[in-house]
């Protein structure tokens, strides 16, 4: 009564409890698959040669594997120990040269349902680009239903920082208490573009509303070099954001103002889908791309006193 009494007079004001130090929530993460199977047809952005993918529900703990079907069913496991090439796209390998290649954006939609468990099907050598954002793999994962299952997620929490770097590229992993995404993009003065930041929670925000959609992007420039190479066969701007200097070449324009980071942080998201789970961690990318994404889950996973995997 006697700390009532004073709340009413005109002396400063205290709270009448101190509030618990806010304590992370035990959320119970279970692995999951999807329901059904479902079918999707496009070309590669390597070869420009048509492809049919096709997605199918895996058991508990089988992982996310690709099959080669035109190769009699060769598989490969999603990890970032399969991963063989990161120029231009991330590839996986079986170590006897069978790959698959730009398995990014559909790994960002799988990242994005919490999907740890699938057999994909691909009749080539690369996926489909679809639209050069992995909102079409979306639309096809909310087509085939997600399933969750009994057993708990591979939660695996940062425990202390790894950093790498490349010239004036860094990549690192923090420790935190939710999964979390910043990125920093520029066009490291190729043209006049502002800098583009995001943060990005994929526990907490929206994937197919914020980030599903943005585009693979690249300078007029650098495409027209990479075409008279014989690269980049099926990239056009149906799939391809092309910026001549600081303007969008695409009759359609953005999709976001920051479509770039935007993107950039779908890749990273997709990329670090090959952890193997979830990852309860902060990562922070400047001007990253699919090689340092890998060379970090390299040093991560290189250093034991820098990770623990829960299951919870
Ligand atoms: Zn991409």
């Amino acid at each position: 009564m006697t700390a009532l009494r004073s709340i009413s007079t005109n002396t400063v004001q205290q709270p009448l409890y101190v509030p618990l130090p806010q304590l992370e929530p035990r959320v119970q993460h279970r692995q999951k698959t999807i329901a059904s199977s479902v079918v999707c047809q496009g070309i590669g952005v390597h070869s420009g040669a048509p492809v049919t993918l096709t997605l199918r529900p895996a058991e508990a703990g089988s992982g996310i594997t690709f099959i080669r079907t035109d190769l009699g069913g060769i598989e490969i496991k999603a990890t970032w120990q399969t991963v063989v090439d990161t120029r231009r796209c991330t590839t996986i390998g079986n170590g006897k040269g069978v790959t698959v290649s730009t398995i990014e954006h559909l790994m960002a939609a799988l990242a994005a349902s919490g999907i740890d468990n699938i057999r994909v099907e691909i009749d080539g050598p690369e996926l489909p680009i679809l639209d050069g954002s992995a909102q079409p793999f979306v639309t096809l994962i909310e087509e085939a239903g997600v399933e969750s299952m009994r057993a708990p997620r591979r939660v695996i929490r940062v425990l202390k920082t790894v950093t790498v770097e490349e010239g004036d590229r860094k990549a690192s992993l923090s420790p935190s208490s939710t999964y979390e995404i910043e990125v920093d993009f520029d066009f490291g003065g190729r043209n006049n573009l502002p800098a583009q930041h995001l943060s990005f929670r994929p526990l907490e925000q929206d994937f197919a509303e914020d980030i599903s959609a943005a585009r693979t992007f690249g300078l007029l420039e650098d495409a027209e070099k990479i075409w008279a190479m014989g690269l980049a066969k099926g990239a056009s701007l149906n799939n391809t954001l092309v910026f001549d200097g600081a303007k969008v070449i695409n009759e359609d324009g953005m999709r976001f103002e920051d479509e770039c980071v935007r993107h950039k942080a779908l890749d990273a998201f997709g990329d670090l889908h090959l952890a193997g789970g979830l990852i309860l961690g902060k990562f922070h990318g400047v001007r990253t791309g699919h090689g340092l994404h890998h060379k970090l889950l390299l040093a991560l996973f290189a250093d034991p006193k820098a990770w623990i995997v829960e299951a919870r």
